[in-house]
């Protein structure tokens, strides 16, 4: 579903992203976890074909991702991990234009919006300017505009800031029932207990390297026993050696 090779991008002098190799299933769950600036949000605009490779290659449904390749695209979609939706619309206005982005039909629209709204309660405030919402709304606005044409991929950058902590639990279901229907999920996030709740597998960058790769089991396995996830992901990113090897794919 999601295949990079060798990734790698350079802004000027510094790598910010180093040969990275992974490959994301068809119904995955996929965390792509890291301090900041470790170079996640890079590397998922590299793999959304929204930022030119300096290396390497990416690989979307089987087909090469471009930075032009908008057939591709549209199977696909994205949550930035700020959401900058154009000020001057209201909340409906978006989400009409996303609907006519994506060529959504009428009927499904209707419907996709309803349920989506209604589960972030966004329903009040999609009459008001996008530039009077808080952070958090902005960020659910951007969550339904990204999940309302059932993307088969769909890369979340960070989605759960900002959001409230029932949002957040809706949110968290509704991506595990998304991945169950065979849909596609890779994700950022700092909040570690959301990766360790919902996450196939992670993958754990620093540096713009991989540092580890793998389901939890296989991580703590490999970090030792009794490790919890905070724990693995402290000692890959602070230079403590505990030689978790990248799991090939079976
Ligand atoms: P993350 O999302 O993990 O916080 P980023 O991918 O945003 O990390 O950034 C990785 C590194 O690349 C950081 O050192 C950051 O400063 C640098 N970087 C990101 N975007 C740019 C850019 N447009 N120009 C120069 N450096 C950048
Ligand atoms: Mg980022």
């Amino acid at each position: 579903m999601i295949t990079a090779s060798n990734l790698t991008k350079k802004y000027g002098e510094k790598t910010a992203v180093k040969n990275i190799n992974l490959s994301v299933k068809k119904g995955e769950l996929f965390a792509y976890l890291g301090p900041n600036g470790s170079g996640k949000s890079t590397t998922i605009k590299m793999l959304m074909g929204l930022l030119e490779p300096s290396d390497g290659s990416v690989e979307i449904l089987g087909e090469p991702m471009h930075l032009n390749n908008t057939e591709l695209k549209r199977k696909i979609s994205f949550v930035p991990d700020t959401p900058d939706i154009i000020g001057k619309l209201t909340g409906n206005e978006y989400l009409n234009f996303v609907a006519s982005i994506y060529k959504m039909d009428k009927e499904t629209y209707k419907n996709k919006r309803e349920e989506l709204v209604n589960m972030f309660e966004l329903g009040n405030d999609l009459g008001v300017l996008v530039e009077e919402y808080s952070h958090g709304m902005r960020q659910k606005l951007a969550v339904i505009g990204a999940l309302m044409h059932s993307p088969e991929v769909i890369f979340l950058d960070e989605p759960n800031v900002g959001l409230d902590p029932k949002s957040n639990r809706e949110l968290k279901n509704y991506l595990t029932d998304y991945v169950q229907q065979g849909n596609t999920v890779f994700l950022t996030t700092h909040t570690l207990s959301l990766a360790e709740e919902i996450a196939d597998r992670i993958c754990i960058i620093y540096q713009g390297e991989i540092k580890a790769l793998g389901t939890l089991a296989e991580l703590r396995e490999q970090a030792g026993m009794g490790r919890t996830l905070e724990d693995i992901f402290l000692a890959l990113t602070d230079g403590e050696d505990v030689h978790v090897q990248e799991h090939t794919e079976s």
